[in-house]
């Protein structure tokens, strides 16, 4: 824990005082220099919702006390990728809480382009959440092409599978196949109208393939990161079906490119976070409640470094199953 002075902001960017900061799976891989953080020392969080305290003079978008929630991906907006509408790609890009100072922290200085306003019904916790996990789901099924009438199976009904889940309803599919192991899970799923299926009990191909009729589904979407969730993914996808990856490995998948891909023509695609035009989208759906992510933040703790550092010891560990959102709000003393 330290003190230092609040950011400065430039003509085009915003002061934001921290509400919310969520406390990513990510996070833990950073501190653990698996994914290592530059420059350091530097601050921690990515997922980060809040008021406007003070804007630059060229700002026109945004007004202080405006509640906001932070798109992390600071681009440059004038480079090929940013402007074809694929920013996670910037040449410039620099995330919030990896390469540049994060969210763990009272205020936090941005463009004011990284800025989404958020509608009063949602809270700061939820705003910061949809951020990350949400948006990376929401990102994943408009790579799949998804279309009403479809069917879906989602594998992994964590943070990001309870929003894919209920994203993949309102983009119309039919049938929707949660697939975990985690029974607290597929009951959460199931209120959010998945078909659960619990892979320790059933094989989860031979469900999914009996309840279709030996069809498989359209779209495959594995969000684990686990070589036999991916195979199992693949496996499940019909003909002309679209299988995302969004999971992260360090192990290779292999695939059998005859029986598996060409034949029924069946595509492999990669996802990877999410575009600052698709923010605006989800928090709308969020504010509709065709979104709801109000189980998905589960504990909420102070701005203090020895208790955020205990919530990633956990994250580290696999044992605390909760999305735990750090209110610095509550470290001020009562008025
Ligand atoms: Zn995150
Ligand atoms: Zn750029």
């Amino acid at each position: 824990m330290q003190d230092i002075p609040i950011p400065e902001i430039g003509e085009r960017d915003i002061l934001v005082k921290v509400k919310a900061a969520g406390i990513c799976h990510s996070d833990a891989h950073y501190r653990a220099g698996i994914s290592p953080v530059h420059p350091v020392p530097l601050t921690l969080g990515h997922e980060v919702a809040g008021s406007v305290e003070k804007i630059g003079t060229l700002v026109t978008s945004i007004k202080i006390n405006d509640r906001v929630a932070l798109h992390y991906n600071i681009s440059c907006g004038d480079c090929y990728h940013c402007s074809t509408g694929n920013d996670q790609f910037c040449e410039k890009v620099l995330m919030l809480g990896h390469y540049t100072n994060g969210g763990y922290a009272e205020y936090i200085s941005v463009p004011a382009r990284n800025a989404i306003h958020l509608p009063d019904e949602i809270p700061f916790e939820q705003g910061a959440t949809l951020m990350c996990a949400s948006a990376t789901a929401f990102h994943a099924l408009r790579k799949s092409r998804l279309k009403g009438g479809e069917r879906v199976a989602i594998f992994g009904v964590g943070g990001l599978g309870q929003s894919a889940v209920q994203l993949a309803k309102a983009l119309g599919a039919i049938e929707v196949y949660a697939v975990d192991i985690n029974e607290e899970k597929l009951n959460l799923a199931k209120q959010y109208g998945a078909i659960p299926v619990n892979s320790k009990k059933v094989d989860a191909v031979d469900e999914i393939k009996k309840r279709t009729h030996g069809k498989g589904v359209d779209v495959a979407v594995e969000m684990i990161g686990l070589q036999q969730t991916m195979k199992q993914a693949v496996h499940v996808a019909g003909v002309l079906g679209r299988v995302v990856i969004v999971g992260l490995s360090n192990k290779p998948l292999m695939v059998d490119t005859y029986n598996e891909l060409i034949g029924n023509e069946v595509e492999l695609i990669g996802s990877n976070d999410h575009h600052l035009q698709e923010l605006p989208l989800l928090v709308e759906m969020a504010r509709k409640r065709v979104l709801d992510i109000s189980h998905i933040v589960t504990k909420t703790v102070p701005l203090d470094a020895d208790v955020v550092n205990q919530v990633l010891d956990d994250l580290e560990k696999f044992s605390g199953d909760v999305r735990t959102v750090i209110l610095p709000a509550t470290n001020e003393p009562a008025v």
